[in-house]
């Protein structure tokens, strides 16, 4: 059976619940912020407060606290920004089972009393860090990899950032675990680092959204630009290839004029969305302007067989997009626009030119060409002629 909870674990949990809320209460500045940024998803660095719970105190009183301080954001973060209740249990559910996987890691050793003094508690704790992180991204991947269709592994494990922040704030949270079990009010310092944190967290945020266009979730034309002259440059230095791909939607202005804009804003979205899964995670895709697409293919082999895989790319996009069915919703109502087609034009770095202005503009030829030829084609730019080498006698 389990042992019985004494008084000064409940003062344990009542302290972290404290914190916890003050916590949550003294960030909802920056919370707002972010929320208005972030879209879903969302690191809400309680962990510090969940996590010094698992490993102090008993199961039951570590779930009390988490039920808590979920509740809380709840009140405060999540209902606010109409997230669905069932998305914040779920949550909640996850942070408690990784609570009791930390948990059953220190529970043989004792549980932490104050500093440790042997490598055997540090050990444990490293390791209750580690489960607690490899619990709730398991979790919360599943849950992501089962709803969201196209999801990669980026969105379901979680961005090497995103969990570096999350081992960040479990550090914190073992620190104050054994602070507060040798002075309770020593956990005050973890408060400033903590928010510190928080407010790198927004400032990458802010960062994110200012490179992504909101209509589409690709890259914006500025940030295309600068992403794509760094593999450039990367290209150069490793005297590799890359290939550059301007997409143009065919007549996009009729589907404007038939189902009217907002219907032309979601076409436009479920094409970022086929380019997208077309390419390969660290291919540059972004929106150029308005019903224009560009997408810049790294690593790519020389000459030749550079030029056939980029063909290769191009027309899987084509057809692709030639296939989609977009549900839109119309002023009549429900409506599925079908019989798409894009057209594509390519160009390669260093054969068509040596700076990414020059590549783009021999793309925007290929691409003219695809249009001239009638539309829902692929053109790449043909490989350069080499003058012939002068005979030695010449
Ligand atoms: P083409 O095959 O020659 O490319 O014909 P097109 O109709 O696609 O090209 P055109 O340049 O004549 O029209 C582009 C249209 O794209 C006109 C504009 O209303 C529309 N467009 C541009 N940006 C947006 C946007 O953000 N949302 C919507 N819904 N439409 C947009
Ligand atoms: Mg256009
Ligand atoms: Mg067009």
């Amino acid at each position: 059976m389990a042992d019985p909870i004494t008084g000064s674990q409940v003062v344990i949990a009542g302290w972290l619940v404290l914190f916890g809320l003050i916590h949550i209460e003294v960030a909802t500045g920056i919370e707002r912020v972010r929320r208005r940024v972030a879209g879903t998803s969302y690191f809400d660095l309680s962990s510090v407060w969940t996590f010094a719970a698992a490993v102090l105190l008993p199961p039951v009183l570590a779930a009390g606290v988490i039920a808590a301080l979920y509740l809380h954001l709840w009140i405060r973060v999540w209902r606010p920004a109409r997230v669905p209740l069932y998305r914040h249990v779920f949550t909640t559910a996850t942070v408690v089972l990784a609570a009791y996987a930390a948990h059953a890691v220190v529970s043989p050793i004792g549980g932490v009393h104050g500093w440790p003094q042997d490598a055997s508690t540090l050990g444990a704790l490293a390791l209750a860090v580690l489960l607690y992180v490899t619990v709730n991204t398991a979790l919360v991947g599943c849950a992501i990899a089962l709803t969201a269709t196209g999801a990669r592994p980026g969105d379901v494990l979680g961005h090497w950032d995103d969990n570096a922040l999350e081992l960040a704030t479990l550090c914190l949270g073992a620190l104050a675990a054994m602070a507060l079990v040798a002075n309770p009010w020593l956990i005050v310092l973890v408060l400033p680092p903590l928010l510190v944190l928080h407010r790198a967290v927004l400032v990458r945020q802010l960062e994110e959204a200012a490179n992504t266009d909101g209509k589409t979730g690709l890259l914006t034309a500025a940030a295309w630009h600068h992403g794509a002259a760094r593999e450039l440059r990367r290209a150069q230095r490793s005297r590799g290839a890359v290939a550059v791909l301007i997409l143009d939607l065919d007549h996009f202005k009729a589907v404007n004029d038939e189902h009217g804009h907002l219907a032309g804003d979601e076409v436009l979205a479920a094409v970022a969305g086929a380019l997208r899964a077309e390419v390969r995670e660290n291919d540059l895709v972004g929106r150029f302007g308005g019903e224009e697409f560009v997408v810049l293919l790294p690593d790519l082999p020389l000459e030749r067989s550079g030029r056939s895989e980029l063909h290769a790319v191009a027309e899987r996009i084509r057809h692709r997009v030639s296939m989609l069915d977009v549900t839109v919703c119309t002023p009549e109502g429900e409506y599925t626009v079908t019989g798409l087609s894009i057209s594509v034009g390519g160009a390669t770095f260093p054969s068509d030119g040596g700076t990414l202005e020059q590549v783009l503009a021999v793309a925007d030829r290929a691409l003219y060409a695809a249009k001239r030829d009638g539309r829902n084609v692929v053109r790449i730019a043909p490989a350069p002629q080499v003058p012939a080498a002068r005979s030695a006698t010449a």
